[in-house]
Order: C-alpha cells, then sequence, then structure tokens
C-alpha cells in the first residue's frame, strides 16, 4: 500500500516535470490554432495562438506561452511548423506584453523571426524582462503578408492597457487575444493590468469595427462557438 502510494507521488511528480505537449488545431484553410499551456492558480490553462499561411511563409499571432528560461513550447511549435508545413515562419504579432503572448520571444529571435508589436506593447514587454518586440504597428494597421492581408487593430484598454486584437478578413477570423474571454469562461481572468472601466466599451468598440467574424479566438479556452464577446460583455457586467 505505502509503496503503491509512493509510486504514485513519483509518477505524478514526474508528470508535472514534463513540459506539457502543445496542440495544433486546423481551423479553415491556412489556419490553425495553436494552443500551449501553464500552471495559472493552481491548474493547467490552455493558451490560443494563430498560425496563419501566406504565400511567402507562415506568420504568428502570439508565441507560446513560454518564460525567459523555459521556451520549451514556442520550440515545439516551430518544429511542428517546419515538419507540418514546410514554410519558413516570417513573423510573429504579439498582442500584449504578458508570458502568454510574448513569452517566446527569444527562441523566435533565434530563430531569425521578426517579432512586430505596438510601441507601447514593445516598452512594456522590455520593462518586463522580455527581448523588445519591434514597436511598429500603430492603433489600426493592416499588414500584407505573401497577399494577406493582416488587421491589427487596438480597440481600447480591456484585459490590459496596451491589448490589441488581429483580424484576417479573407477568413473572417478575429483573434482577440486575452481582451476576449471565451464564451465557455466563468471568470475575466488575470486583472493585474485590467481596466474593468473602459473594456465593455472597447468591446463594443471592436464589435462596431469587425461586425460579422466567422471565427471569434479568444486568448484562452474554447473558441468553437461565437459568441465570446458577448459572454466577455456579460462577464463584464456580473463584475460591476
Ligand atoms: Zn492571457
Amino acid at each position: 500500500m505505502k509503496l503503491c502510494l509512493l509510486f504514485s507521488l513519483l509518477a505524478s511528480f514526474a508528470y508535472a516535470q514534463q513540459p506539457p505537449k502543445i496542440k495544433i488545431t486546423p481551423l479553415t484553410k491556412g489556419f490553425y490554432i495553436h494552443t500551449t499551456f501553464r500552471t495559472w492558480q493552481g491548474t493547467l490553462v490552455p493558451s490560443n495562438g494563430i498560425i496563419a499561411q501566406t504565400d511567402e511563409g507562415v506568420v504568428l499571432v502570439d508565441t507560446g506561452w513560454d518564460v525567459p528560461d523555459d521556451q520549451n513550447q514556442t520550440e515545439q511549435l516551430l518544429d511542428w511548423i517546419e515538419q507540418n508545413l514546410h514554410q519558413p515562419v516570417r513573423m510573429c504579432i504579439v498582442t500584449h506584453f504578458h508570458d502568454d503572448r510574448v513569452g517566446g520571444i527569444a527562441t523566435l529571435r533565434k530563430a531569425g523571426v521578426r517579432v512586430v508589436s505596438t510601441p507601447l506593447t514593445a516598452e512594456s514587454a522590455a520593462k518586463k524582462g522580455y527581448e523588445r518586440p519591434e514597436g511598429i504597428l500603430s492603433n489600426d494597421t493592416t499588414l500584407v503578408v505573401g497577399k494577406l492581408p493582416i488587421r491589427c487593430f487596438f480597440p481600447g484598454p480591456g484585459h490590459s492597457f496596451d491589448n490589441i486584437v488581429v483580424y484576417f478578413p479573407t477568413a473572417k477570423l478575429l483573434h482577440g487575444g486575452c481582451f476576449v474571454k471565451s464564451y465557455a469562461a466563468m471568470g475575466l481572468g488575470n486583472l493585474s493590468d485590467a481596466n474593468l472601466n473602459e473594456w465593455a466599451n472597447s468591446i463594443r468598440r471592436l464589435q462596431r469595427t469587425f461586425p460579422n467574424p466567422k471565427f471569434v479566438i479568444p486568448g484562452h479556452d474554447e473558441w468553437d462557438q461565437i459568441s465570446s464577446l458577448e459572454n466577455t460583455l456579460r462577464l463584464l457586467k456580473m463584475k460591476k
């Protein structure tokens, strides 16, 4: 009995030490969701980003959820792209300065990938001790990579003062990042840099700007329904 317990303790210890295996899910032609993980307040939390294929290589939105001294998941992400898409990664757009968005920047830089953000995110990430992204995005910038238009838009403060969203008009795909809570989320998550007074106004501005998205991807949790913006508004109302 005692041995058994010891064994299961050892097994769970070994399990806890293993880096999580990342998940890649096809979304629509040329687009995938990358999901990486980290333990937050005692539970393993998934974190979503985008892999977009263009004629001239891959564009990522957000790095894996890594920290400066553990880059394993962003390394897994680059390996998966190399083995499955056989295209170089051109660029990564990071949507705010927290570690679930910028954590893998060192690995991307080492691999020669440009990491871009707004000047505010670049500044804030550098202050937190990350390598500084190139702060080249204005509050509403459309980049075109290999003919694929990519609109980077600051809807106003919410989850953080610098959160942006990324919209791919050809697929009607809106990546909300942590500014958008999942339709399934029961709470607002990490509020350490949030602006609870402005968040709902910012969500409504986003809805006016992109009235008919086909896919809405929140920073965390499920994304297979498009009611995440409405749920974010509901959660904000409950908080008041
Ligand atoms: Zn987040």
